[in-house]
């Protein structure tokens, strides 16, 4: 998502042609396994490479060895990859077999097409690849997946196999160690493992179902959002979750967005959509009294559940979702308070940031499209606004030309494996609402109206949290804080009067009274990341101290009972990212 900067273009280049070669080459491997295959198409990704097949039988990971030796033994050959330019009709005769070549050539408008053959296979391929077989680097097959042809669901489902290929196997050894740390941090992986979320085929995918222990991090989440958002002068909202679809035409939604909204419902013969954003709920609130200037800027907030379609093939864990809670918030101002607006904004996505520990992001302002509403003048003046708002801010970002949404100018700061904050400025919405305030003047005023979010939706943060923390949360949003583990059962009391005290104090805490061995319980309270555990046993009990363990294995000292409180409460306060005691 980021742009990949800093890259010398022709190195990206020379890469990306050596990774396409590579997918003719597994193609060949592939041929040779299973003579029968029907191949689609086989372009470089970032990374590597992949292809589509249709084939006799289901692949499995066994399978993927297997086909990494054959293209070793193409590779070592060192097979010339050549070029023929041949008739149209020769190539549908040497491609008789190949219903997805088939279609592919007859949409190709030129009477001759191209061809390039590498040993005993022939693709149709406009190239470039390399001279021979022999120049591609290191690789390996990494994957299996199900793709649609030309990713159209009414078309046939082919089988994917996608490899990563590199310059050198230190390059490649590196990028795998990347991919398998990826993995275990996945936060669907995780998510089951914690025991935080699911989703069910039974109620529909892309809806989530957050567990008791996933609450728990979404709520703590939520209210620090509500209380940072009143200390900056926001106001919480609420606004239901269906309304007439009248409204949603009115704001031109239903006419731009309909692919994503779901069917209208109906009740008592109006009709209703399910709401695909909150911002017209927010509208309606500012405009139930008369606005002076005086009274501007509003701002309102919510924790706003939408729901928009998504195919179900992009569906992914809580990252693509069909029902989200967006921290969304609508800022009316006027137009000469739209800079310190916008600055307020871009300190308070600082601060969110910085409590979670994100860094490296990269900050665009997206400018005028060919199309858009509101006036060329308005245009350059909010523009103009919201760069002298992150210069203020001593904020760098790049230009996007362009890439400004019609109804405004916008900035986006975007993270790795986050999609982070965006702040929107919008033309249309209160022209379409007639949405004004009342000048010193006397006069009817348009209102400029801002939407912006800081952490996107509960859900996409969420995944990106789980993953950044690799599932061991801070101890301020860790769901269990704190386990308990008593030695033997006649340490079970002062376990149990240590957990009341610690509840008393609205801390996370458990007992593990399970007759289990300690080392199990503690392992088990590793496998939770729970921070701390504290294991009591006859001088613990005897002298009302605490022995701690971390889920890094550490052991600190003993300590008394009432030190630990502290600097468990410290902790917390101060949403510490890393238990250094
Ligand atoms: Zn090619
Ligand atoms: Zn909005």
């Amino acid at each position: 998502m980021v742009p990949n900067k800093g890259q010398p273009k022709d190195k990206d280049n020379k890469l990306e042609i050596m990774r396409h070669s590579a997918a003719h080459v597994m193609a060949e491997a592939v041929q040779s396994v299973f003579p029968d295959a029907k191949f689609g198409i086989g372009p470089a990704i970032e990374n590597g490479f992949y292809y589509d097949f249709d084939l006799p039988r289901s692949l499995t990971p066994e399978d993927l060895p297997v086909i990494e030796t054959k293209m070793a033994e193409i590779i070592a050959s060192n097979l010339p990859f050549s070029r023929e330019v041949v008739a149209k009709e020769e190539a549908r005769r040497l491609f008789a077999a190949q219903p997805y070549k088939l279609e592919l050539i007859d949409e190709i408008p030129d009477a001759e097409v191209n061809l390039y053959r590498q040993g005993s296979f022939v693709d149709l391929c406009r190239g470039p690849h390399v001279n021979s077989t022999g120049e591609i680097g290191a690789f390996k097959l990494v994957s299996i997946a199900g793709a649609y042809w030309r990713g159209d669901e009414h078309q046939p489902m082919l089988q994917r196999i996608y490899g990563v290929a590199f310059d050198t196997r230190g390059a490649l050894a590196e990028h795998l160690e990347k991919l398998e740390e990826a993995a275990r941090r996945d936060h669907r992986k995780l998510g089951r493992e914690l025991d935080l979320f699911s989703i069910h085929e039974e109620a529909g995918p892309g809806l989530v179902h957050w567990h008791p222990r996933g609450a728990v991090v979404r709520r703590i989440i939520e209210d620090f959002w509500k209380d940072e958002h009143i200390k900056r002068g926001y106001d919480i909202v609420y606004t239901p979750h269906i309304a007439k679809l009248d409204l949603w035409k009115t704001s031109g939604h239903w006419e731009f967005y309909r692919d994503y909204l779901y069917s209208p419902m109906e009740v008592e013969g109006q009709e209703y959509i399910i709401k695909p954003m909150n911002c017209l709920g927010h509208i309606l609130i500012y405009k139930t009294k008369q606005r002076s200037y005086r009274e501007l800027p509003l701002r309102y907030a919510e924790l706003g559940t939408v729901y928009r379609y998504e195919r179900s093939g992009v569906l992914h864990g809580l990252s693509r979702v069909r029902g989200f809670t967006q921290d969304d918030a609508h800022i009316f101002c006027r137009f000469d308070q739209l800079e310190d607006e916008i600055a307020g904004v871009l300190d308070l996505a600082r601060f969110m940031v910085d409590t979670f520990g994100f860094s490296n992001y990269q900050v665009f302002l997206s400018t005028r499209p060919d199309k858009y509403a509101g006036s060329l003048e308005a245009w350059e003046e909010a523009t103009q606004t919201l760069g002298n708002a992150l210069k203020r801010s001593k904020i760098d970002y790049d230009i996007d030309p362009g890439e400004g949404v019609f109804y405004g100018p916008k900035i986006d700061i975007k993270f790795e494996g986050w999609q982070g904050p965006t702040i929107q400025v919008d033309f249309n919405l209160p022209q379409r609402f007639d949405v004004t305030y009342i000048g010193d003047d006397g006069k009817e005023y348009s209102v400029v109206m801002v939407h912006r979010t800081v952490l996107g939706s509960m859900e996409r943060f969420l995944a990106s949290l789980i993953e950044h923390y690799g599932g061991a949360f801070p101890v301020w949003l860790a769901p269990l804080q704190v386990t308990v583990i008593p030695v033997a059962d006649r340490h079970l009391d002062y376990a149990n009067k240590l957990e009341t005290e610690l509840r008393n104090e609205s801390v996370r805490v458990e007992v593990d009274a399970r007759s289990e061995t300690v080392n199990r319980k503690i392992r088990q309270a590793q496998l939770d990341k729970v921070p701390y555990m504290l294991v009591v046993g006859d001088r613990e009990v005897a002298a009302s101290t605490v022995s701690i363990r971390l889920r890094s294995g550490e052991q600190l000292a003993s300590q008394s009972f009432d030190s630990f409180k502290e600097t468990l409460r410290t902790a917390i306060i101060n949403r510490t990212k890393e238990l250094k005691e």
